[in-house]
């Protein structure tokens, strides 16, 4: 572990070239970057294959703060990620996407995170309050149109939120789902225009989890009660043993991500 007092232990990873800045014909709603420029972001992410999370955080700490930020659901891999910039550096943007649909005991876990880490998650909010957008469609969206109601509630605050950062953290793992299998440490996150971060991408629910309960990390109560991954309360259930740890998300649909992480490669 990275303690606040010890000098950074940072990846040697600038001995080659300088990161390619994106170029000035970018548009102002989603930046994209040039061909230099992932390939540059692939070479640290190779750099990086390896590393301890908390040196991949160190090393996008030095880079890009304060610039940086990081996008969490309070999930245990965001608490954990939380645990590491405490130490690493706590003036990071930490924010958590309130759709106005979350459970009480996530938005409790905010202030508990608060209270240990002295790190307050900021709450980015959609346009539209969740009475004013049933009254809109007619009645809760999620019933029939979920990816519209993750792409207006979610998705499209992230958008807001990244125009004004050049990269984010989050807490995704490979081990988690088959659409996250292929998660590199580092690349460019085309759906958001920045950097994408995913220092916990080569750990697995059992390292995150004894990490937690080593550091007594603060962590969601439902985990405690069937809830393995925690979303929105009416798209998500309790899995029963030996369902995958996903498989209580939008369950009994063909939904599996909320499309933070889909299409950014
Ligand atoms: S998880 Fe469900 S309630 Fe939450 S934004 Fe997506 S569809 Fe809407």
């Amino acid at each position: 572990m990275v303690e606040a007092s010890e000098p950074r232990a940072i990846v040697p990873l600038r001995t080659h070239h300088e990161e390619p800045q994106a170029g000035a014909s970018q548009t102002a709603a989603v930046r994209s970057a040039s061909p230099e420029q992932i390939e540059w972001l692939a070479r640290q992410s190779q750099a990086l294959e390896g590393a301890r999370p908390e040196d991949i955080l160190a090393w996008a700490v030095e880079r890009y703060f304060p610039r940086f930020t990081m996008a969490t659901g309070l999930g245990p891999e965001g608490c954990v990620i939380i645990s590491m910039l405490a130490r690493i550096e706590p003036r990071v943007y930490v924010f958590n996407l309130d759709t106005g649909y979350q459970f009480q005991e996530t938005l409790q876990l905010r202030q508990r995170i608060a209270e240990r880490y002295g790190m307050l998650i900021d709450l980015q909010r959609p346009e539209l309050t969740v009475p004013q957008y049933e009254a809109r469609h007619g009645g809760p969206l999620y019933k029939r149109d979920p990816e519209r109601c993750c792409f207006d509630r979610k998705v499209a605050v992230l958008q807001r939120v990244a125009a004004g950062y050049n990269a984010w953290a989050t807490g995704i793992r490979r081990d988690q789902s088959p659409t996250r299998a292929d998660t590199p440490v580092v690349r460019w996150d085309k759906k958001f225009g920045l950097v994408k971060i995913s220092p916990l991408a080569a750990w697995t629910q059992k390292d995150v989890w004894k990490r937690i309960m080593d550091q007594g990390i603060p962590y969601n109560p439902l985990h405690d009660v069937g809830y393995p991954s925690i979303g929105c309360w009416p798209c998500t259930r309790a899995v029963q043993p030996g369902e995958d740890e996903r498989a209580g998300r939008w369950s009994g649909t063909a939904k599996t991500e909320c499309g933070l992480h889909l299409g950014g490669g």
